[in-house]
């Protein structure tokens, strides 16, 4: 069907629909049942077997498997079978790792995947936008997109970009008329909206025509661009470190086999120990346990209402020295109240709280009646009709719907006893002007009962001021001279300094049947009337973030659109504004270059009446300075500078689809405190990385060394392959699983930012593998020469104390490694993951050691109660050392 050849009332017809209540929910059932959700395609995902066999394709695990299928052929089957039987219980270990990281992957894409506006059953409401069906009527305001293909039945300035389907970046008019025009290149269907395009001004109403597959994008899917990677700088690090440790591991590895063999220890045996070793020192498997600690740390996030959008932001966050944080909303509560309003030198005040239209006007502390007082009656009225919230009573309490500031404008109005809907039968909206934050006002044409045409401006009292040409007061419109303009100017100040967020309401005639085709052109030439000032308490929480984040070397720079003094005012509450800190204004930033900004940038805590222009200029002169940034940003303009931040932050709740798009973090709560926890958990997640690379790293040092000393003295293989395997692949994970899941470190958050070129080594932690490891490798092998010199008949038995040695060891530096300076600066029990993970490897080289049907597998023999004293002791001993050096250096 043709739908942009139909008028819209054949439309909703042809699409058996209500362009008033839309679809009811029943009819919705219907239609998803019989064609499915509104989703694209996507190209075949891996599936679960597939995941589970490219377990098996590392390298070192075939040669492994080769290695295993010789010992097969010379008749070595129980080793053969025992060893596979690692492989694949090692193998199921990663499966169901990697299975845990990409469904929590998904359920994140699935959390910021785009929600529309949809009216059903006579209301609006927000859904995900893959249960759009055929029929559904959505609405859309700039910044979003578009979820369907729509055909347009309202359109309020509307223009929509279209690049993702035509390539073409200017943004197109679209209109609600049907098209006489025959077959029309998508460029050329006015009349239309497509799935995937941007609003980039105005807003519209349209009915969805097409989902899915069947819509304009659906059909070019395949064009659609691939994501985008997803590997953070340090899984790269690692990556490049692990072929520096392969070649490392793989020449240590020969040499212990090529010792042994000149020892003369038997060639099969020495190369099944190579092998073995080769497998267990390599750390090849490393970037997929931090791809899990990743996800799980997003997950976590998640919980505290920060959605991480791309993986590498969890581990630039941690290095975030700046955060730019927009005021409105973030810093405070977005829940305006009007308690000022002036005109013509007269200042009225409001009492009632909240959106609850209840209150009384007060001038000189007189109770007046707002019908009585007619500029302020002017403006109440004003304000009302330029407006696109709704204030609805649900139960007991009145719900905003749409932009605070606008609501507290209703609220004003209301309280007068007007009435939106009572006022729109006086006046008749021709044509609107919508807000954006550059021009910082908005605009409406209407018409009066008596023919009258007038333009209705509201906005920035500086700016509307600078636009007005003349002024209300006491009843007359008088010319704005010098004198009168400074009168304003200080009464706006006055409000501003009280912490109040100002918008002043101007008009002007215009003659009757005139059509405005500009902005510039009713925006222009005004009557200023007055100015209402509205409160916007701050959310109580930033305060203590401001200061937190003060303690961890992270600075706050409030980015407002609002006045600064209002910013000021603000700013002081929260902390943020020192003696010695600086405010800048959007008409200072313009004059200045990047360069000049450079030079005052670190004085600067306040930029307000900034347009989002300035933040990208904001951004990259604090990136010149060396820092990394955080900014925040809502709307479409913020997209630039959200993108070129270190970590763009969108809002969740009033951010536009393109910021969010834009965005690496998104607040669903908006409030600043949640950038700062997510600083605090990107810090944690990176230490709890450096926590198991370190734990995982000194394990596998420890069990080349030994064999190596081993070797060196002469000494029979203290460990044998299986036993090595089964350190490596089974008992080590878990620990370092639960590593990656420890809470931080006290002081986390009371150092400061990381640097984001710091090696995966730095900060000691090099020294700490490779002196650690060295002696976990001293002690077992200490261990072994201690029995084995006892009895040498009993090689196997000395073996089996080795191994119970080192994994004692290691499950004992495991404690170590949950803090930076020593296993005594924190309760070494408090992470219950790790004491059960440990509990449960115990466990697990405990039933090798002991029953019965494993030992001839792992050429264990049970150990006697009095060895264990010795083998606890011996693996005591490094943490014991560590800790001493650690008390040694307090009491100095
Ligand atoms: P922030 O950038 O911290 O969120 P903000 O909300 O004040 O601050 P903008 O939304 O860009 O930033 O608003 C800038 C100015 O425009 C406001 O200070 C106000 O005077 C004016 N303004 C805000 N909303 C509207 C609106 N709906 N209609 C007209 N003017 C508005």
């Amino acid at each position: 069907m043709k739908f942009h050849e139909m008028e819209i009332k054949q439309v909703e017809r042809a699409l058996e629909t209500d362009f008033s209540s839309g679809l009811s929910a029943e009819e919705v059932k219907k239609r998803v049942k019989q064609f499915g959700l509104n989703e694209l395609e996507e190209g075949e995902k891996q599936s679960a077997l597939l995941l589970f066999f490219s377990q098996f394709k590392d390298f070192m695990v075939l040669v492994l498997l080769a290695a295993t299928l010789i010992s097969g052929l010379l008749g070595e089957y129980i080793d053969a079978i025992a060893i596979i039987a690692i492989v694949i219980i090692n193998g199921f270990l990663g499966f169901f790792q990697e299975r845990r990281a990409e469904k929590s992957l998904q359920a994140l894409k699935e959390l910021s995947a785009p929600q529309v506006s949809v009216l059903r059953d006579g209301k609006w409401m927000k859904i995900p936008s893959k249960e759009i069906v055929v029929g559904d009527i959505l609405k859309f305001t700039s910044g979003d997109r578009i979820g369907a293909d729509v055909r347009l039945i309202e359109s309020k300035s509307l223009e929509i970009e279209e690049s993702a389907l035509t390539g073409e970046s200017v943004p197109v008019s679209k209109i609600t008329e049907k098209l006489t025009n025959e077959n029309p290149g998508i460029g050329d269907m006015e009349n239309t909206a497509f799935m995937g395009t941007m609003v980039t001004r105005g807003n519209g109403v349209g009915v969805v025509i097409a989902i899915g597959m069947k819509t304009a994008m659906g059909q070019i899917a395949g064009l659609l661009q691939t994501a985008e990677s997803q590997e953070t700088p340090l899984q790269r690090r690692l990556e490049q470190l692990g072929k520096i440790l392969i070649t490392v591991a793989l020449l240590l590895t020969f040499l212990v086999v090529a010792v042994g063999v000149i020892q003369g220890h038997d060639i099969y045996t020495m190369f099944l120990a190579g092998v073995s070793l080769a497998v267990a020192a390599i750390p090849e498997g490393l970037p997929a346990i931090v791809t899990v600690a990743l996800s799980l740390g997003v997950q976590k996030m998640i919980k505290q209402k920060a959605i991480v959008r791309k993986l590498p932001a969890v581990e630039t966050l941690g290095c975030a020295s700046v955060i730019c944080s927009d005021k409105t909303g973030t810093m405070t509560q977005n829940k305006m109240t009007v308690t000022h309003l002036w005109s013509g030198g007269q200042t009225w005040t409001v009492d009632g709280g909240g959106y609850q239209p209840k209150g009384d006007f007060y001038r000189n502390e007189k109770k007046v009646h707002p019908k009585d007082e007619k500029a302020l009656q002017q403006m109440l009225i004003f304000g009302m009709l330029c407006n696109h919230s709704e204030i609805n009573l649900k139960g007991e309490d009145y719900i905003l719907d749409g932009d605070p500031t606008e609501g507290a404008l209703l609220v004003s109005a209301m309280k007068a006893g007007f009435n939106r809907p009572k006022l729109l039968e006086e006046f008749t909206i021709m044509n609107e002007f919508p807000f954006d934050s550059s021009r910082k006002m908005m605009s409406i044409h209407v018409k009066d009962k008596q023919g009258r045409h007038f333009i209705i401006t509201k906005g920035a009292p500086d700016v509307i001021l600078g636009i007005s040409e003349s002024i209300l007061w006491d009843g007359r419109t008088q010319y704005l001279n010098k004198e009168t303009n400074q009168k304003v100017q200080s009464a706006i100040d006055n409000l501003a300094s009280q912490a109040l967020r100002t918008i002043a309401i101007a008009f002007k005639p215009i003659p009757a049947n005139t059509y405005i085709f500009s902005e510039k052109e009713a925006e222009s030439k005004l009557t200023f009337i007055g100015v209402q000032g509205m409160i916007d308490p701050p959310r109580p929480e930033v305060k203590l973030a401001v200061k937190e984040c003060k303690e961890a070397g992270i600075k706050t720079v409030m980015i407002t659109g609002d006045h600064a003094i209002t910013a000021k005012a603000i700013a002081a509450q929260l902390g943020i504004l020192t003696s010695k800190s600086k405010v800048l204004d959007g008409k200072q930033l313009s004059e200045m270059s990047v360069e000049d900004l450079e030079n005052v940038v670190e004085d600067v805590s306040v930029f307000a009446r900034v347009s989002p222009e300035h933040k990208l200029k904001i951004v990259k002169a604090l990136q010149n300075r060396g820092h990394i940034v955080a900014m925040t940003g809502d709307g479409v303009n913020d997209a630039p500078a959200i993108k070129a931040a270190d970590i763009g932050v969108a809002m969740g709740i009033t951010g536009t689809d393109v910021a969010k798009e834009a965005s690496a973090l998104v607040l669903l709560d908006d409030n600043f405190a949640t950038i700062k926890a997510a600083i605090k958990e990107g810090r944690n997640i990176y230490e709890n990385i450096r926590k198991f690379v370190r734990y995982l790293l000194a394990s596998n040092v420890g069990e080349i060394l030994v064999m190596l000393f081993a070797m060196l003295l002469g000494l029979p293989l203290p460990l044998v392959p299986i036993q090595i395997l089964w350190v490596n692949l089974v008992t080590d994970g878990l620990p370092a699983m639960a590593l990656g899941l420890d809470r931080p470190e006290e002081n986390v958050m009371k150092r400061g930012p990381r640097s984001p070129n710091e090696g995966v080594f730095s900060r000691g932690l090099g020294w700490k593998v490779v002196s650690r490891g060295f002696l976990i490798g001293l002690v077992t092998l200490f261990a072994f020469m201690i029995v084995y010199h006892n009895d040498p008949s009993q090689l196997q038995y000395a073996q089996t104390v080795a191994f119970a040695t080192l994994v004692m060891a290691q499950l004992i530096h495991v404690f170590d490694c949950r803090s930076e300076k020593s296993v005594l600066s924190r309760n070494p029990f408090g992470n219950q993951y790790l004491v059960w993970a440990v509990i449960s490897s115990l466990l697990m080289v405990l039933v090798v050691i002991y029953y019965p049907p494993l030992q001839p597998i792992f050429h264990t023999l049970p150990i006697a109660a009095k060895d264990w004293l010795l083998i606890i002791g011996l693996s005591s001993i490094p943490t014991f050392l560590l800790a001493g050096s650690f008390l040694l250096r307090k009491t100095k």
